[in-house]
């Protein structure tokens, strides 16, 4: 069997209070490639701190993070910040785009200094719009678009790079049913492309869409039935 594709082994993070937070403790987990996971779990518990560490923006305190094979805890900063470019997008509740630059060039901004000529640049990000149905919408700016639409842009920026692991953090909290069923349709077509989906979510039915669900609770993670 091949290896997984992201393991957390006795992974605990703590922040320095007073008083000290241990926002997870002692969490092991193995993905394996292709996998759809939703996390689910009450405010505070641990879901974000989870997910940081998994998209490299956050390092365990204690315990060891595989990534594809690999060991993350020697990486520097900027190697970090390399294999997080070539691996994970990230997609979030607020949507985090860039309010005076147009959809294209949101769209555009991961491959910026990715060495990818401009010309090729494009070509990826029209194909990135064309996939999340947004081509019409390339030069507009973000808020002149719908909630739902905002959050098509966030994923085809997420993607727009080929990533293997894509990561979301509540991503259907500022939307309403049904453009919130159309979003999970979204990664559901990215997933069975082979991409491996992480959901956190308050929702349910988001939730059960997933073929393994996760709970924290506590900082401390488990498999649901
Ligand atoms: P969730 O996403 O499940 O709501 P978080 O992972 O954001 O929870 O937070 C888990 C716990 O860690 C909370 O008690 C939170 O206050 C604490 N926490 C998260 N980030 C920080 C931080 N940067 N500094 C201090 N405490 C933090
Ligand atoms: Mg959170």
């Amino acid at each position: 069997m091949s290896s997984p594709l992201v393991e957390l082994r006795d992974v605990t993070r703590s922040f320095p209070g007073p008083p000290e937070v241990q926002a997870l403790k002692g969490v092991s987990i193995s993905l394996a490639e292709g996998e759809y996971v939703s996390i689910v779990g009450p405010s505070g518990s641990g879901k974000s701190t989870m997910l940081n560490i998994l998209g490299l923006l956050d390092r365990p305190s204690v315990g060891e993070y595989r990534l594809a094979g690999s060991l993350t805890g020697d990486l520097d900063d900027d190697q970090r910040a390399a294999v997080r470019a070539r691996f994970i997008g990230f997609v979030f509740q607020a949507f985090h785009l860039m309010p005076r630059r147009s959809v294209l060039d949101n769209v555009l901004m991961p491959m910026l200094y990715s060495g990818v000529p401009r010309a090729e640049r494009h070509e990826r990000a029209r194909r990135a719009l064309e996939r999340v149905g947004l081509s019409h919408r390339e030069n507009f700016l973000p808020g002149t678009l719908s909630g739902g639409e905002r959050q098509r842009v966030a994923v085809a920026r997420a993607v727009v790079s080929g990533p293997k692991l894509l990561l979301a953090d509540e991503p259907t909290g500022s939307l309403d049913q049904r453009t919130s069923g159309e979003v999970m349709s979204l990664f559901e077509e990215l997933n069975a492309d082979g991409i491996t989906l992480v959901v956190i979510t308050h929702d349910r039915d988001v939730a059960a869409r997933a073929t393994r669900s996760l709970r924290i609770s506590d900082g401390r993670i488990e498999d649901v039935a």
